[in-house]
């Protein structure tokens, strides 16, 4: 299926360059793919649960970036895209060189679940992955190890993806299974099953959390307070615009009361995690490491996902100069992802060239 990107199809001024880069690639070094061009890139950072001031920058933040206030002023949204497209260029159009570095070592998938694999929609427990999206991830997993790492809890996300070929990281990365015996990659079939969770202490504050939000959130319509075990999540996505910072304060004053857990930000989403230094980017080497990957010079991660908390997984690539994270937008945004996809389709047709390359690959050997 012929890649849909706007950008390279559109003849408007200005776009001649990112057609030119679909065309001709820069060369990419065996080994890794380089993040291609220096960039400023914002750290996702906690927000400062007593800063009044934090708070409101999200809901500013929140509200510039929405697809709605793009649309406002269309141009501009166009010029930043073409610019945004140049330093993070299609994984489709890029599709060769991506596999040509990956050649002599071992291809293991990441994957984000929610906008990644399924579309967002407005209420989070109908974020239902298509019947096509999981036969697809189904054959990547039989080619591949493969993993799903999200924020929501790993009960949640199986109910979504269903397939028991997979590993499992939610709670960002909090909880972590491996795939039952018969679908493992590790060469040692009779080796433990990896379970880890590196904040279970935190479980019974986490509820008590959760029941205050659910309480505090209830004269908020729209407002809807999710229990990941590990972390919760509140979303904004159905709130009035106008009562985002009522509902951010509300938060505000429950977290204000637990100096053991954060608070971050996500798409239309504040959620509360432990304060321990774990994240999707810990839960990737965690996994690597389980998998027998430890090892720097055989092994080619592929991340995709499209939030804030992906980050902390595409700086761990990056700084491990490895593999290739592959940011999910269509809009302009700051990430030290490599490569972009604009929608779950596109991550469709991505995951599917990379199983018929394997299944090419696999058959000219035998
Ligand atoms: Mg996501």
């Amino acid at each position: 299926m012929p890649h849909q990107n706007v950008l390279v199809s559109d003849t408007k001024p200005g776009m001649d360059t990112a057609v030119m880069v679909a065309q001709k690639p820069p060369a990419v070094p065996r080994g890794y793919i380089p993040y291609p061009y220096p960039r400023s890139r914002r750290v996702l950072k906690n927000l400062e649960i007593n800063g009044e001031q934090r708070i409101n920058a999200w809901v500013d933040s929140m509200r510039a970036s929405s697809p709605t206030n793009a649309k406002s002023s269309p141009s501009l949204a166009e010029e930043q895209y073409t610019s945004w497209i140049l330093h993070h260029p299609s994984a489709l159009d890029m599709f060769e060189q991506i596999v040509d570095a990956s050649k002599g070592k071992q291809i293991v998938m990441f994957l984000d679940y929610d906008g990644t694999l399924s579309p967002i929609v407005d209420d989070p427990d109908r974020a239902f992955m298509s019947d096509l999206m999981r036969q697809t991830v189904r054959k990547l997993a039989r080619c591949f190890p493969s993993a799903i790492v999200t924020g929501r809890c790993i009960d949640k996300v199986y109910n979504f993806v269903r397939l028991a070929e997979l590993y499992y990281a939610g709670s960002h990365g909090m909880d972590i299974k491996g795939p039952s015996k018969s679908f493992k990659f590790n060469k040692d079939k009779e080796s433990e099953e990896v379970v880890f969770q590196p904040a279970s202490e935190f479980l019974p504050m986490i509820d008590e959390v959760y029941q205050q939000l659910v309480e505090k959130s209830k004269s908020t319509p729209g407002a809807k307070v999710e229990n990941n075990k590990f972390c919760i999540s509140v979303h904004f996505r159905c709130v009035d615009e106008k009562k985002w910072g009522e509902l951010a304060q509300k938060v505000r004053s429950v977290l204000k009361e637990y100096p053991k857990l954060r608070l971050t930000q996500g798409r239309k989403v504040l959620e509360i995690r432990p304060t321990i230094k774990w994240d999707k980017g810990m839960a990737l080497e965690f996994l690597l490491e389980s998998l027998g990957f430890a090892n720097l010079t055989d092994v080619f991660p592929v991340y995709i996902g499209d939030d804030k908390t992906d980050e902390d997984a595409f700086k761990k690539l990056r700084d491990r100069g490895q593999g290739v994270g592959i940011m999910v937008s269509k809009f302009p945004k700051d990430t030290s992802a490599s490569y972009s996809l604009q929608e779950p389709n596109e991550v469709m047709d991505f995951l599917q060239r990379l199983v018929e390359w394997k299944q090419v690959r696999t058959r000219s050997r035998v």
